[in-house]
């Protein structure tokens, strides 16, 4: 089969590898029929994540179809079109009875495109297969569904409901990338009064209206504490999402939050951020980090089934597997190409 394969930091290309093959009697193997690619694969890329291997298949967001089914798999059969969710879970350790799927303990967590092969492959091998996929509902469109596999479930889980949104809500999202505007999408959900979004390019502040900011800000050219105080009566906002993933974003998202307020950081930080406890140690911040666990996908899924979550709205671009390398470069360059989130289907 075809695969796109991480070669060390700067190199990857997409070429042949043996086909997957079942490992382990909780493993399917699934034909991927659509795939994403992630900021995280573009941080692979940089070298940025050691513990991948040159050689590995990346990818950890797919829709596809089960092709073989391993002897303890009681859920799933050959045919069914299902989510493969970019957390895996062993579905038995400690954390997974907590529904920390993330930081399973059992050989879960996020390994695909990591610690083993992915899914920017024509086949994959899922592994506990019965807590790690979803199984996709009738009339659900393949590029819907392919968006809850990461960026949605994590936005809602690290973002929204770790940030505590609630009705009536003043919301600040900073970052207007894929992950900020997933976020827009999902707090919505809670009915907040007004979100608003903050970043530093107009293009990606325009996306961020369509979908559902009340209120932009471009801190290059206007004052975002005005506009947070101007909403709150110089309160501050409620919750205050960080994505982004610098530390001069996390200490601003701080500085936004109302005392008794929610801090939520989704960005992935690279370098130390200051928590300046003291001016902050007074005001009963609740400050949350997190990786994604993927308890609310089922929620997610049931929202899009239900027509009440646009996830197609993300992509922007759409490839066939025969253009992989196009699609790694449209993605890997936002501001010259306008991309969100790309789709790569099998060639017809
Ligand atoms: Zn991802
Ligand atoms: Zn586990």
């Amino acid at each position: 089969m075809k695969a796109l394969v991480y070669q060390g930091p700067g190199r990857r290309s997409w070429q042949e590898v043996p086909d997957p093959q079942l490992q382990h009697p909780g493993d399917v193997i699934v034909r991927v029929d659509a795939v994403t690619i992630c900021g995280t694969d573009l941080h692979i890329l940089k070298g940025d994540v050691p513990e991948v291997a040159s050689g590995r298949v990346l990818g950890h967001e797919a829709v596809g179809t089960v092709t073989a089914v391993g002897a303890a798999v009681e859920t799933l059969d050959i045919g069914d079109r299902v989510l493969v969710s970019c957390i895996s879970a062993c579905g038995k350790c400690r954390y997974c009875r907590e529904a920390h799927y993330g930081q399973c303990l059992g050989g879960g967590g996020w390994i695909l495109g990591h610690l083993i092969d992915g899914t920017q492959a024509e086949y994959v091998r899922v592994p506990f297969a019965d807590n790690s996929t979803h199984k996709v509902p009738e009339g659900v469109s393949d590029e819907q569904m392919v968006m809850l596999a990461d960026i949605l479930p994590t936005s809602y889980e690290v973002g929204v409901l770790n940030g505590a949104v609630r009705p009536g809500d003043v919301v600040a999202i900073v970052g207007a990338g894929p992950i900020g505007l997933a976020a827009i999408l999902t707090a919505r959900l809670h009915s907040p009064r007004t979100i608003v979004s903050i970043d530093v390019a107009d293009s990606r502040l325009e996306a961020a209206r369509t979908f559902g900011a009340d209120v932009v800000v471009n801190p290059g050219t206007g004052s975002v504490r005005a506009v947070i105080d101007g909403l709150t009566g110089g309160l501050g906002a409620d919750c205050v999402m960080e994505a982004v993933g610098t530390p001069g974003t996390f200490e601003d998202a701080v500085r936004l939050t109302r005392a008794g307020g929610h801090v939520a950081n989704i960005g992935v930080h690279g370098a130390p951020a200051t928590l300046h406890l003291e001016d902050i140690w007074i005001k009963n911040l609740t400050i949350t980090t997190g990786l994604v666990d993927t308890y609310s996908t089922p929620t997610l899924v049931d929202l899009v089934a239900g027509n009440r979550l646009d996830t197609a709205a993300m992509i922007t671009h759409r490839f066939t597997f025969d253009d992989f390398e196009a699609a790694y470069d449209v993605f890997s360059r936002p501001a010259e190409t306008g991309a969100l989130k790309v789709l790569l289907t099998v060639p017809k």
